[in-house]
């Protein structure tokens, strides 16, 4: 038994007991490789009994525990109430499904417990080789600098304060907004961006309400033209325009906005271009796709997820700034402990903790370094080329269907449609029935978001497991559902 009861002065196991640690390691391991291994056989969600979620409400434990039984609790009364995005039937949301390979270099990172905030240690060195390799992919010069955060929300946010320090001057950050007599500061995404963006304005201290939120096209990519009109408005009235926010796939539907024109006004309007191609923008690893992204590598910075498309096990977002002085002006802070030497651990400055605001932070990067190498990244590129595919197949499937409708254009991996119905608030009604007799039926998990006003199923296809087999189950799920509940 590996219990915190052993007889040991400190908090690993006593010399004779590390043997039984081990069997109980390779136990927990085995299990958790056989739950992706075997993921098929399972539901891909299912709602937690009430008397599971009973089970933790209990208060702090003071007493040692036993790690096998806590073990036998995480295998009955946790894993199998996750959300289930492993699983290839998970489309309900744009989330990653996790790799054994990511799984493996998560358990390194966590057993090395590197603290990566800085200091003179070889897993700063990996995450800068990271930087580089994504500065090659997105087409960034050597100037370029990058940081693992926890995801596109937060790497955002960064963008959002890389770019106010640009705009205002490093004295922004002691002065703060209030205090500079200046105009207002203006930011501008399309009406379809993500809502983390207003969230980081308003986070920043900048305000959500200074997000000018442009209107896209049928396809659901900003309009320039209004976007240009808007900047010019902003400027009659006395606002300071500061920042571009360009979507390199919509939450939505997965749009594309004009990147090289936005590139273009950016440049001409001397605004600072930041892109949230928070799954889209690793489609540049797919020879096929790669082309819609063109201007992407004009950004000024870049935010994406590793989570996602991917593959890379939760958490695993990115910010690349194509200037590393700009990014550092940002975030650099003068602290005694935090001083720098020319040699031993406070060398080799500048450190992650000078490129944003956490200081002590995981090996975040080493999964992503292990899943980089291990799969390559032409596979990885094929794993989203048919992501993208699948969704073809989907969208084709709808068009053929009588009682189906695609509801918007299918640009990368996501598809919304929804069952026809005899007037608009049956459909209303009967899709929302749908999506959730489906997610309860633990065959598929689509999600539902509106599209002009209109209720529609959406089936976001990011993950690796899927094939058109879990595609098909979702489209009969979807019209044996629709025949009942009607
Ligand atoms: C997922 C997503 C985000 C948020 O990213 P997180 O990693 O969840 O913080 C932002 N923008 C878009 C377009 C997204 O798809």
């Amino acid at each position: 038994m590996v219990s915190g009861r052993d007889a040991s002065p400190d908090l690993d196991p006593a010399p004779d007991d590390w043997s039984a640690l081990r069997q109980q390691a390779h136990r927990m391991l085995d299990d958790i490789l056989d739950y992706q291994q075997h993921i098929r056989s399972r539901p891909v969600w299912q709602a937690a009994p009430d008397a599971v979620r009973a089970r933790f409400q209990e208060g702090l434990p003071h007493a040692p525990g036993d790690l096998a039984a806590l073990h036998a609790r995480f295998m009955d009364e946790i894993l199998p109430y996750a959300v289930g995005n492993a699983h290839p039937g998970f489309m309900g949301w744009v989330h990653g499904g996790g790799t054994p390979v990511g799984l493996l270099a998560e358990m390194l990172a966590a057993g090395l417990n590197a603290n990566v905030g800085g200091r003179n240690q070889i897993p700063v060195e990996v995450e800068r080789q990271l930087a580089r390799w994504m500065a090659e992919l997105f087409g960034f010069p050597d100037t370029a600098s990058g940081l693992c955060l926890t995801g596109t929300s937060a790497a955002n946010l960064h963008a959002v304060l890389v770019a106010r320090t640009a705009a205002r001057g490093p004295e922004v950050r002691a002065q703060g907004l209030a205090a500079q007599v200046l105009p207002p500061l203006t930011a501008y995404a399309s009406a379809g961006a993500h809502g983390c963006i207003a969230r980081a304005l308003d986070i920043a201290g900048i305000g959500s309400d200074a997000l000018r939120r442009i209107a896209m096209d049928s396809a659901g990519r900003m309009q320039v033209d209004a976007l240009a009109r808007a900047i010019a408005a902003d400027r009659a009235a006395g606002c300071q325009p500061f920042m571009i926010i360009g979507t390199a796939g919509s939450v939505d539907i997965g749009a594309i906005d004009p990147l090289a024109q936005l590139a273009d006004l950016a440049a001409r309007e001397q605004l600072w271009l930041h892109i949230d191609g928070a799954f889209g923008a690793l489609a540049r690893l797919a020879p096929r796709l790669a082309p819609q992204l063109v201007g992407i590598e004009r950004a000024d910075s870049l935010a994406f997820d590793f989570h996602k498309w991917l593959q890379v096990p939760y958490d695993a977002g990115f910010l690349l700034v194509r200037d590393a002085a700009r990014q550092r002006a940002a975030f650099e802070q003068p602290a005694t402990y935090l001083a720098r030497a020319e040699a031993g651990l406070a060398a080799d400055s500048p450190w992650p903790c000078d490129l944003g605001m956490e200081l002590s932070r995981g090996f975040r990067a080493l999964k992503v370094w292990f899943t980089l190498q291990t799969y390559g990244a032409a596979r990885l590129g094929e794993v989203i080329d048919t992501t993208c595919r699948l969704a073809q197949h989907l969208a084709g499937r709808v068009r053929a269907t009588p009682e189906l409708e695609l509801l918007a254009p299918v640009a990368l991996n996501i598809v919304c449609f929804r069952h026809r119905a005899v007037d608009e608030a049956t459909a209303q009604r009967l899709n929302q029935a749908i999506v959730i007799a489906v997610q309860n039926s633990g065959i598929a998990a689509p999600s539902t978001t509106l599209i002009d006003g209109r209720l529609a199923i959406r089936a976001a296809i990011v993950n690796h497991r899927t094939r058109s087999q879990d595609v098909d189950a979702l489209v009969d799920a979807v019209l044996r559902l629709g025949t009942t509940l009607q």
